[in-house]
């Protein structure tokens, strides 16, 4: 398999750069279909953005919330919108100087920071043309351009594997708008490779967050390790989570629906795998 970062390779930056999470649950193949949604420019607006490494003005595109109906989450809390994907659109980018982030922390960048991304980024940054695209494809490379971002400004484990979820997230709708056969197998990998990062990351962050933490409650971070630990065939680690969401103090009752159904969903593989076992 490829490295994490080896489409990042085009802007000069090291593709070999390691996300540095500690624990390794095993790996299983599975994929989630969700809605697709579409791409309109009248959803959209410009934004006129600063950037705190290097002092570019640029142009940054982001979702009009009033007209984006929020509809679902998926199994692993994708959310899902009415009219456009704003997993599309979160992530800015400085084309001068390779900064980038979730625009809800753009700004929330310390001289630390700031001088370490000049060190590592800037300093070997090849600008690309102005982004014009905004499909899976694009905001799979900005996302992760955001992930090298996090590493080498020293993010918290919770801000990496946020990043690493939302990836996650991004090659579920690239997978489900994609009409390339042959590129699936490579990005059903890929993804399930951030869902264990993901994974990792919330593990590790699990003993020094406090809550709520990226809109989540103490309950739904539970859910959410439950339902990344069944993705990845861990079943024992996922009923143990999942157990977690049924008595956790301020557990709503969908959660807790949701919860029993991936419990479901672990419960059959159990079988699933006890029958091939029985029957070799
Ligand atoms: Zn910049």
């Amino acid at each position: 398999m490829e490295s994490m970062f080896s489409d990042l390779g085009a802007f000069g930056l090291d593709s070999d750069q390691p996300l540095d999470f500690n624990s390794q649950p095993k790996d299983e193949k599975q994929v989630k279909k969700v809605v697709t949604t579409k791409k309109t420019q009248q959803l959209v607006f410009d934004r006129k953005i600063k950037c705190p490494v290097c002092d570019h003005e640029f142009l940054s595109k982001t979702v009009k919330t009033s007209v984006n109906r929020f509809e679902k989450t998926s199994l692993t809390l994708r959310p899902v919108y009415s009219k456009i994907d704003p997993l599309l659109y979160d992530v800015v980018q400085c084309n001068a100087c390779g900064y980038a982030a979730l625009n809800t922390s753009y700004n929330k960048i310390s001289e630390r920071q700031v001088k370490a991304i000049r060190e590592k980024i800037s300093s070997k940054f090849i600008p690309k043309e102005e982004q014009k695209d905004y499909d899976y494809k694009t905001a799979l490379v900005n996302n992760k351009l955001a992930l090298y971002n996090a590493i080498v400004m020293g993010s918290k484990s919770i801000n990496k594997a946020y990043l690493c979820l939302r990836i996650s997230w991004i090659l579920d709708g690239y997978l489900e708008t994609l009409t390339e056969e042959d590129k699936k197998e490579a990005l059903t990998l890929e993804r399930l490779n951030f869902v264990k990062n993901a994974y990792m990351g919330f593990l590790e962050a699990y003993e020094t967050i406090s809550f709520p933490v990226f809109g989540m409650n103490q309950p739904t971070y539970y859910y959410l390790l439950g339902v990344l630990a069944y993705e990845l065939g861990d079943h024992s680690h996922s009923k143990r989570w999942l157990s977690k969401v049924m008595v956790a103090e301020g557990s709503h009752q969908r959660l807790k629906d949701k919860a029993r159904d991936v419990k479901d969903l672990v419960n059959q593989k159990i079988k699933e795998e006890k029958e091939a076992t029985s029957s070799e």
